[in-house]
């Protein structure tokens, strides 16, 4: 019997590359993506949610092609005007996207979760597969650099261009994170966890430190297979390498392997890389470049297919 239900663990601009891929090379109503939330924060008295808005955008088509993020067709006029008001704004926030952000504001004053308000949004765009926020609870990245000293995440990521050397990560408001039903029932429900090719440590780690999440997940007895965020020992884009240098870690399979533990039981690595000197369940290797749009859709059916064909032997 093939193996349906699918669900995806992702961050931003990554993550966003496979959940394309997956949405077309399956059902996309087996499909319920987990989104990190611990990268949101509030600017200009509005909720900005990057990551779920960038799989939002990605999945119904809207998403700035060039970028990865932000709505494609974009204006900024609003951000334009703010200098005139004395206002130097560092994050690009465009006018189409401001809409979104005022509604999900709104509709957080009136009392409604930011999983209804993200599925409100989904079902909008015409979304058919489930997007949900890993909590509801708002959860802040802090990081901490030698050059400034505390920062929050999104200073650290655009004000500053992740160029800081990041002594530590904190989650604040973790603790008070409570597992979302609509998550549990996903993973209780799924034949396959598949943990996107994200940064481990800026956008999986926030999902997996959820109160429960990791005994969750590895209480499923089915595959929980990450795809490789490195090829090369280098990001495809983004701070994933210089981190892991800067934690004291070399950027390889391995130490990406280790750090999740026993939450996977199967890795994907590049074809451009030797195997992994690591025993799991599942372990294989893929082209993993998902440059194209054709090719989300191709490393999405290539795991897929291959991950049955394994879990058939
Ligand atoms: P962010 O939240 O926007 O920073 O994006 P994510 O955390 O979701 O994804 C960043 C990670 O995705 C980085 O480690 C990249 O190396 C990885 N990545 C981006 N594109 C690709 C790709 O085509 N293939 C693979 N294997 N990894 C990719």
């Amino acid at each position: 019997m093939a193996l349906e239900k699918v669900v995806l663990l992702v961050g931003g601009v990554g993550g966003a590359k496979l959940a394309y891929g997956l949405y077309h090379a399956m059902p996309p109503e087996n499909l319920t993506v987990i989104v990190n939330t611990g990268d949101d924060f509030w600017l200009y008295g509005l909720r900005i949610c990057p990551d779920v808005d960038t799989i939002t955008y990605t999945l119904s088509n809207r998403v700035n092609k060039t970028t990865g993020w932000g709505v494609a067709d974009e204006t900024f006029i609003t951000l334009e005007t703010m200098p005139l008001l004395g206002e130097t704004p560092w994050f690009r926030l465009g006018d189409k996207d401001l809409a979104l952000h005022m509604i999900r504001t709104q509709y957080l004053h009136k009392g409604k979760n930011l999983s209804e308000i993200t599925k409100h949004f989904a079902d909008s765009l015409g979304i058919r597969c489930k997007i949900v926020p890993m909590a509801n609870e708002f959860i802040e990245t802090k990081v901490d650099t030698v050059e400034y000293g505390e920062l929050d995440f999104q200073e650290y990521f655009v004000k500053y261009r992740w160029q800081p050397t990041l002594k530590s990560l904190r989650l604040a408001g973790i603790d008070q994170a409570t597992l979302n039903p609509i998550i549990q029932d996903a993973i209780h429900q799924a034949d396959m966890i598949i943990v996107g090719p994200s940064n481990p440590w800026l956008s999986i780690n926030p999902i997996l430190s959820i109160p429960g999440m990791r005994d969750l997940l590895r209480s499923t007895h089915i595959p929980r297979i990450a795809l490789t965020p490195l090829i090369q020992g280098q990001a495809v884009k983004g701070p994933t390498a210089k981190i892991m240098q800067e934690m004291g870690l070399s950027p390889s399979n391995e130490s990406v392997i280790d750090y999740y533990g026993d939450v996977i039981n199967g890795f994907v690595y590049d074809e451009r890389d030797h195997q992994p000197a690591r025993s799991l369940e599942t372990l294989f290797s893929l082209d993993t470049l998902m440059d194209t749009e054709a090719k989300r859709i191709t490393v999405a059916q290539n795991l897929l297919s291959q991950i049955n064909d394994r879990i058939k032997l």
